[in-house]
């Protein structure tokens, strides 16, 4: 297949300074947890978009100097020309497609940790450090901003030494030095640096000279910027000073790379920005002030609406970060007119959540997203079968979607039971809550492949039991029939059954996604902290139900604080006037009536009345059918259960679950043996 010729003008070349970016795909900056400490799997994740097809690949941020440190998070580091050979190993990688590498230098400021390093960190003017530390960052001398124009050059060079061939002076996400200079709660500052726009904006000038005159005969320079930080006036704002800085500066870099910031805006989920190109509306004037090229995202997955980006004037390049997460070969997939095989990002941030955590990148839609190299994964490929021996995979949840695509992928012949009369379990059921509908992509896309490939028969409507599996009498059985709520409140916050629970109609996710109806005053208590909690909230607040939502954490949905949705659903939870009540567990129940006590003082108690009692606490796995077979393992060559029916989690969990499984059918991997390759640090003499 070929291209429609509709996406041509996708794949013009873009000049950009002195480079030329072969196509308009561009993978702007963005972690990936890997950084100085993996840097062959950095490398190894960063080939594989190259290779997918993207004309530009960007590093995550990097430090250029130890006084600006993020520990415990592996960003880039390039503090010395030390660091300079695990940079070759992206860039050689990347260069083998003709793809151009690009570098985010970064100066975080007093949003850096400085946790290994010790030194105080620096700020325009002295304010608190922005990771909750307990520590302040000391104003900076004009030594200091002197230092810190050497310092960025000194890496810029050392980028170019590298092989770079796009060189950034970032001035986002609230995370730059060079923002808090634009901003006067960070930049109180007298002297030249300080006080109107043209002097807040100096540094930025200066190290955007600086850079060009170091480097910019071979490279291009680019800046990040954040053009509004939907902060109102109490934050930088497109149609106040954002619009100017771009005026003042227009010409000076060679490529815009404009985005809205923190990175809950820039990256917000698509529970909150449901619809692709959400940052149109703030960065659709920057191309009118400057003739440089302009690169903006907005979790663009699909080729029609890039296509109208870039004729409508709005972006020269798209931008992407987890649409080139979740499918590295989306640009590929357009060129050879392949849309029905793009993985779309379905706007969750679990890869966000483990950079939160300070772990390599993972993916819901792409479970070979950072296992490129530990494991030698590929999105695309897959060892062929080692047998034409049939497979039985039984539930059609993300597990087993997954892995029945993928044992097919392989050439095995898979039959797919499915109990219900549709696919995808939990994300079908899930899809359905406010916020959600996306989720319901990590089915499409599989069904979509499942649908098209021979080797595979799906029954819906197929409740299959032990016996049923028996009779079958296929060689290899994988059983992904998921989980199930549990009513009896054991959770996290109660290790046993809570008292008086039998006395009172409980009812769970399960109930209420397969059609059960809440009714009166509702009471919603969250011992899970992920979405659901504030997802069913939302769902009884549109039935007119009254709610009170009950969670022993001091904040609901917790979790979410890793997908940068936690303040976002409080606030949401709040407009709607859901009673939100934290820091509460249920001690016991009676009919129509829970009395809550406080976590940290048990004595002190209140009552709350209900119509309605929906419990979020753990799940158990539906492994009834996968015991029972155990007692017949002898029959099976392998008999296997996977996702959440092996141990409840997340959807990308369980998604991993399945591909590993379809990847190890009939290896000889033992599961408790090193199954991957580690990096371990050098020993050379420091
Ligand atoms: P996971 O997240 O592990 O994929 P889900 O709960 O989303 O788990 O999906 C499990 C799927 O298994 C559901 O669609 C459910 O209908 C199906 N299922 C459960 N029991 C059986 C069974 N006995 N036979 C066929 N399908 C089943
Ligand atoms: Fe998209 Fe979720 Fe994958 Fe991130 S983890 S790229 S948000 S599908």
């Amino acid at each position: 297949m070929s291209r429609d010729p509709k996406y041509d003008i996708l794949f013009e070349p873009v000049q950009i300074g002195p480079v030329v970016s072969k196509n308009r795909f561009y993978q702007v900056p963005h972690c990936n947890g890997s950084g100085h400490g993996r840097p062959r799997a950095e490398a190894a994740n960063r080939r594989i978009k190259a290779e997918g097809g993207w004309g530009v690949v960007c590093t995550q941020e990097v430090e250029i100097h130890p006084s600006s440190e993020f520990t415990p998070f592996y960003e880039g580091r390039l503090w010395d020309d030390g660091d300079i050979p695990a940079h070759r190993l992206m860039t050689d990688a990347v260069h083998e497609f003709g793809t151009l590498a690009g570098i985010e230098l970064a100066y975080n400021g007093s949003q850096s940790s400085n946790l290994y390093s010790r030194i105080a960190p620096m700020s325009p003017s002295a304010h608190v450090v922005g990771s909750k530390l307990p520590i302040q960052a000391r104003a900076m001398t004009r030594k200091d901003i002197r230092n810190l124009r050497q310092w960025h050059v000194a890496a810029a060079r050392r980028s170019k030494q590298a092989g770079y061939d796009i060189v950034y002076v970032y001035v986002g996400h609230n995370l730059s030095i060079l923002q808090h200079f634009l901003k006067p709660q960070y930049n109180q500052r007298s002297d030249e640096y300080g006080g109107s726009l043209e002097n807040r904006v100096r540094l930025i000038r200066e190290i955007l000279i600086d850079t060009k005159e170091a480097v910019g005969d071979d490279c291009a320079i680019a800046i990040r910027f954040a053009v509004d930080e939907l902060r109102g006036p109490d934050g930088l704002q497109t149609e106040c000073e954002g619009r100017d800085v771009i005026g003042m500066l227009a010409e000076i870099p060679d490529l815009w790379d404009v985005n809205i910031s923190d990175w809950s805006n820039d990256s917000a989920t698509a529970r909150f920005e449901p619809v692709e190109g959400f940052q149109e509306p703030y960065t659709a004037f920057v191309k009118s002030l400057t003739s440089k090229p302009v690169v903006g995202v907005g979790r663009f997955t699909s080729a029609d609406a890039m296509v109208a980006q870039i004729k409508r004037g709005v972006l020269d390049l798209i931008g992407a970060a987890r649409p080139s997460i979740a499918d590295p070969f989306l640009p590929r997939k357009i060129e050879e007119g392949r849309l029905e095989d793009i993985r779309e990002c379905i706007g969750c941030n679990i890869c966000v959540a483990q950079d939160m955590m300070a772990a390599p990148i993972r993916c819901t839609q792409n479970p070979t997203q950072g296992e490129e190299w530990k494991r030698n994964w590929h999105p695309e490929s897959i060892e062929a079968a080692a047998s034409d021996d049939a497979v039985l995979v039984v539930g059609a949840g993300p597990a087993g979607l997954e892995c029945a695509m993928q044992l097919a992928n392989r050439g095995y012949p898979v039959t797919l039971a499915e109990a219900g009369d549709s696919l995808g379990g939990r994300v079908t059921r899930e899809s359905q809550l406010p916020g959600l509908a996306s989720y319901a992509r990590v089915r499409d896309y599989r069904e979509t492949q499942l649908i098209r490939n021979p080797n595979v028969q799906i029954y819906k409507g197929n409740k299959l039991s032990a016996e049923d599996i028996l009779e079958l009498d296929i060689p290899h059985v994988i059983i992904a029939t998921g989980s199930s709520w549990r009513s009896d409140g054991v959770g996290r916050q109660h290790p046993f059954k809570i008292e008086g629970i039998d006395s009172v109609k409980v009812l769970t996710p399960d109930d209420l996604l397969s059609g059960t109806e809440a009714r009166g005053r509702v009471l919603i208590y969250d011992d899970d902290h992920y979405y659901l909690g504030g997802a069913i909230a939302e769902l009884c607040r549109e039935q007119g139900l009254e709610v009170a939502l009950v969670t022993p954490d001091s904040k609901v949905s917790s979790w979410t604080e890793n997908t940068l949705e936690q303040k976002k659903i409080q606030a949401r939870l709040l407009s709607l006037e859901v009673e939100i009540i934290v820091s509460h567990e249920i001690s016991n129940l009676a009919v129509d009536v829970a009395t809550l006590a406080n976590v940290y003082d048990a004595n002190q108690k209140h009552e709350v009345k209900f119509d309605t009692l929906i419990m979020l606490t753990t799940r158990q796995s539906n492994d009834g059918i996968y015991q029972a077979l155990l007692e017949h393992e002898e029959r099976f060559k392998t008999l296997e259960n996977i996702g959440d029916c092996k141990a409840p989690g997340t959807v990308a969990a369980a998604v991993y679950d399945g591909h590993l499984s379809a990847r190890n059918l009939e290896s000889e991997v033992d599961y408790y043996e090193p199954l991957f390759r580690r990096e371990m640090p050098g020993l050379e003499p420091g």
